[in-house]
């Protein structure tokens, strides 16, 4: 089951349960699938069509309970193997002037009067705003998985009603954008806030819990793959500096004798050249006494500086 599909499974499932709400989703889902048409003579034609059962049952029951009308179901397109690939619920015919009037399914501006995107009154409060989103990802809703990535989709035929999506998206604080596709428009969120916040105005509280889930375990192995990076350039400089300490000291050795190195020098030296691999502290715990860190970095130091100032005084060769 895809991410898309329990999201949607969920919100099959999530009542609307205010009447200005139903309004909204029913409008939208009249609009999102291109249910309105125009038949002619003032006529029109009105349906919500769906590819998943569980969505076809979640309108049905919708629309029977704010508008106390029964649909007539119709299944579309179904394929050799005999599996359904969309449903149609299609408003009596003498309930689509009253059904047209309660949405405001009239524009008077627009092709055979026929709107694209809803009067300003069904978005008008923020719940409505909320429940007309949710019905536009029931009916063309796209949500990736989020272990893959973090992408929310709405598609929709006319520019207008992108525009719509994404200012409703904006007005609920969900970062969204509109792209142009071959069949269409496409409004998308594709950061982890938006789509999680679009979840839960949307009502899938399930999802939303998962998704923030997988957001923490992304954020803990970012994190740690931080620190690992770290510690690896740690031990790289501590190596590349410890090769260095150990180069100054044997070309000391040749330039100067070993047994010519002040007397401070010898111990650190003779114990940096016989433990390559020893830390600071480690090599500091093997002097006779022992002595601190910041002991043996100086005294490393002290030797580097030596090394470096023979080598100024000797002409290039
Ligand atoms: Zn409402």
């Amino acid at each position: 089951m895809s991410f898309t599909d329990t999201v949607k499974e969920e919100l099959s499932h999530a009542e609307c349960t205010r009447h200005c709400c139903a309004r909204a989703e029913v409008c939208a889902a009249i609009l999102l699938s291109g249910g309105l048409s125009f038949r002619g003579r003032g006529r029109y034609g009105l349906s919500i069509t769906v590819s998943r059962a569980a969505v076809s049952r979640y309108f049905y029951t919708l629309v029977k309970r704010s508008l106390g009308l029964s649909c007539e179901i119709r299944t579309l397109r179904a394929n050799r193997l005999g599996e359904t690939s969309a449903v149609e619920l299609s408003f009596p015919e003498d309930s689509v002037p009253r059904v047209m009037d309660e949405l405001c399914l009239h524009d008077e501006n627009a092709l055979f009067g026929v709107p694209v995107r809803p009067h300003p009154s069904i978005v008008e409060n923020a719940c409505c705003r909320a429940a007309f989103l949710k019905s536009a990802f029931l009916i063309t809703g796209y949500i990736s998985s989020p272990e893959k990535e973090y992408a929310l989709t709405l598609s929709c035929a006319a520019p207008d009603m992108a525009k719509c999506l994404s200012e409703l998206m904006h007005e609920m604080d969900i970062s969204a954008s509109v792209s142009r596709r071959r069949s269409g428009y496409v409004v998308y969120a594709k950061d982890a806030e938006s789509v999680s916040v679009f979840l839960t105005l949307a009502g899938a509280h399930t999802a939303r819990l998962s998704l923030e889930n997988v957001r923490i375990m992304k954020d803990l192995k970012n994190q740690t793959n931080r620190l690992t990076n770290c510690d690896n350039n740690n031990i790289e400089r501590a190596v590349h500096s410890a090769a260095q300490q150990s180069e100054d000291i044997r070309f000391l050795a040749r330039e100067l004798g070993f047994d010519h190195l002040p007397e401070w020098a010898r111990e650190i030296a003779s114990l940096r050249l016989e433990n390559p691999e020893a830390s600071l502290t480690e090599l500091g715990a093997l002097c006779d006494p022992p002595i601190g860190k910041s002991g043996v970095n100086s005294r490393l130091r002290r030797l580097a500086d030596m090394a470096r100032r023979i080598k100024e005084q000797q002409p290039d060769s």
